[in-house]
């Protein structure tokens, strides 16, 4: 039987816990919720929706109802759902069209929206939030777990009123609209510390590019096992890191994780007995015992520069957060061969690229084949949500690439289908998939020969070392992400 509609107030938007997008897509909204009642308004019955439904809402302790309704009075409620959300944009650009701009940026309406987008980015779990405007648009975007999505979709006239209340907040010149600028904003969650470094460049005709990258500053790295390592890949990680000596390096591309594996790494080979220096950019995690300095262009402080002077502290362990330049190639190897013990990451796409690429940065191979201890390239793959992941067949393509990698295709995969939980991802969280190269002494002759990436990638399958690709088809195999993931960042 089909509801009417008129029976039904739906649930404000501020308390309807589907996101907008999962309800339209899914054609379904929270008619009412009460102590033990959750009444779910939907346009036809699928058990598969149904299903994922009742376990979001597990937690609540609630019965979970199903009732349908015509599909004219759901798009009207959803339509009124949409127009509530709008609402405080509407009052915003009311009140202000006739003031000034620097009086408007410090106008509640202004503080409260900018407040709530940077907020809504915290709770998201988001690492950035872009703000762009374009010409008909601006469109507030966070990224979760490596990936964009649009966040919400504002008039486009209040752009200047948020940029100013942005440059107000990160201490930078209101009035400069032509240079790009660069600040920080300190924003206290609680017991929690976020830090946001704002970046602002304008863009070719009219407007900017403004983006706030996310750093949870109190926030502990992850242990060590709780970065997703297979547990043969974590043994061989730690028994690199527990050298006494050496250059032990991290590669991959930007935001693959890199520093939240060295920062875990340093935090559990710890220990007061020796001195711990960390020189990054920026510094991510507060990690208590290691001396943590942070480069600054502007008044000369590179990583090299900082570098030579804390050699003369004698430290123990080094942690420098990237090589770039062949100044800091050598200095990071020179440590090294002086009885120190050196992490660091390089931007190379797998880990055996990094040999090369510090022998083009000007690094003689016989030194780097004395000081190299072990090489891993990482990437981090989304998970698949834990709600809505469901297992099923795999196709043609997809045995293909099982094959063509030399291994067993499993019976079937895990993939999600979107829940309100995962705001109709599929996924949740992120891990990590990796390769590990331990330097062997056969390794040290065949770097110290100046050997290229393809002789040591053929060395590197004759001895069996799983790469970046086996190790994220193994952990789609186990369900724990899907085959599309990790095909897409191993591409990267
Ligand atoms: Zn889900």
């Amino acid at each position: 039987m089909i509801h009417k509609i008129k029976n039904y107030q739906p649930v404000p938007a501020a308390e309807n816990q589907y996101s907008i997008p999962f309800m339209e897509k899914n054609r379904t909204l929270v008619l009412r919720e009460d102590q033990d009642e959750i009444l779910v308004g939907v346009e036809k019955r699928d058990p598969d929706l149904e299903d994922i439904l009742i376990r979001y809402h597990q937690g609540a302790e609630k019965n979970v109802k199903f009732v349908l309704i015509e599909s004219r009075d759901l798009s009207l409620l959803l339509a009124r759902l949409v127009s509530d959300q709008g609402l405080s944009k509407g009052t915003l650009e009311e009140d202000q069209r006739s003031l000034s701009l620097d009086h408007l940026a410090g106008d509640a309406p202004v503080i409260n929206l900018v407040n709530s987008i940077i907020m809504e980015g915290i709770e998201q779990g988001a690492s950035d939030i872009h703000l762009e405007k374009f010409r008909n648009r601006l469109v507030v975007r966070y990224r979760v777990d490596g990936i964009l999505h649009v966040g919400r979709e504002l008039e486009p006239s209040v752009f200047s009123y948020i940029s100013s209340r942005i440059k107000i907040m990160a201490h930078l010149n209101i009035m400069e609209t032509r240079l790009p600028q660069d600040g920080r904003i300190t924003v206290q969650l609680g017991s929690d510390e976020a830090d946001l470094r704002v970046s602002i460049v304008p863009l070719t005709g009219e407007g900017e590019s403004i983006v706030l990258r996310i750093l949870h500053r109190t926030m502990a790295p992850m242990g060590v096992d709780q970065l997703g390592y297979s547990e043969s890949h974590l043994r061989e990680l730690l028994e690199l890191a527990e050298k006494s000596h050496g250059l032990v390096l991290v590669t991959g591309p930007t935001g693959c994780g890199k520093s939240t594996t060295l920062n875990s790494l340093l935090r559990h080979i710890y220990t007061p007995g020796k001195k711990f220096i960390s020189i990054e950019d920026p510094v991510e995690y507060v990690v208590d015992g290691i001396d943590q300095i942070q480069t600054n262009d502007e008044i000369g402080l590179s990583f090299s520069s900082i570098l030579r002077r804390v050699l003369r502290q004698d430290p123990n362990v080094i942690m420098i957060g990237e090589i770039r330049d062949r100044e800091t190639a050598d200095l990071a190897i020179r440590s090294a061969l002086t009885g120190h013990l050196v992490f660091s990451t390089l931007h190379t796409n797998d880990a055996l690229s990094a040999v090369p690429r510090l022998m083009n940065m000007g690094v003689e191979p016989y030194l780097l084949a004395s000081v190299l201890k072990g090489i891993t390239a990482q990437r981090l793959v989304r998970k698949v949500c834990p709600v809505c992941g469901k297992k099923r067949e795999l196709t043609e393509r997809e045995r293909e690439i099982f094959k063509s990698a030399g291994m067993a295709a499993p019976d079937r995969l895990s993939e999600g289908i979107g829940c309100p939980q995962c705001d109709n991802s599929g996924y949740s969280g992120r891990t990590l998939i990796n390769e590990i190269i331990s330097v062997t002494e056969e390794w040290e002759d065949l770097i110290s020969r100046g050997d290229g990436r393809d002789a040591l990638r053929r060395n590197a399958r004759e001895k069996g070392i799983e790469s970046l690709l086996a190790d994220g088809l193994t952990k789609a195999a186990a369900g724990i992400t899907t085959l599309l993931e990790v095909e897409r960042v191993v591409k990267s």
